[in-house]
């Protein structure tokens, strides 16, 4: 005797196949912008991006300019209270962040 077979139940609903919209992020190097006369100095990058920034007299600087991508300095970019950051794509110019 065999088993009893399962019985096909209702369609499972179609899967969305939209595509994932990605984020405004590149692959390539990215380009790290200080406006130091925007700058305070409040130091909040460096707490949100401490590989990447360092405050040299009261105000930041980025450690290196052109860095491997890295969400942290995106997040700095994105938090600065005085939208002093601007992360570009190295290769393009495309701004990254501040998003807009
Ligand atoms: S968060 Fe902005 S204002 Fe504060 S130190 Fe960094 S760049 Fe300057």
């Amino acid at each position: 005797m065999s088993e009893p077979r399962a019985t096909a139940g209702p369609e499972a609903p179609p899967r969305d196949r939209t595509p994932t919209p990605e984020p405004a992020v590149s692959a390539g190097r990215w380009r790290i912008e200080v406006n130091r006369n925007a700058c305070a100095g409040t130091g909040i990058c460096l707490g949100t991006a401490a590989r990447h920034m360092r405050l040299d007299n009261g105000r930041a600087r980025p450690v290196e300019e052109v860095v491997d991508p890295d969400l942290s300095v995106t997040d700095a970019a994105d938090t600065c209270p005085m939208e002093a950051i601007t992360v570009r794509d190295a290769a393009t110019g495309e701004i990254l962040a501040p998003k807009l």
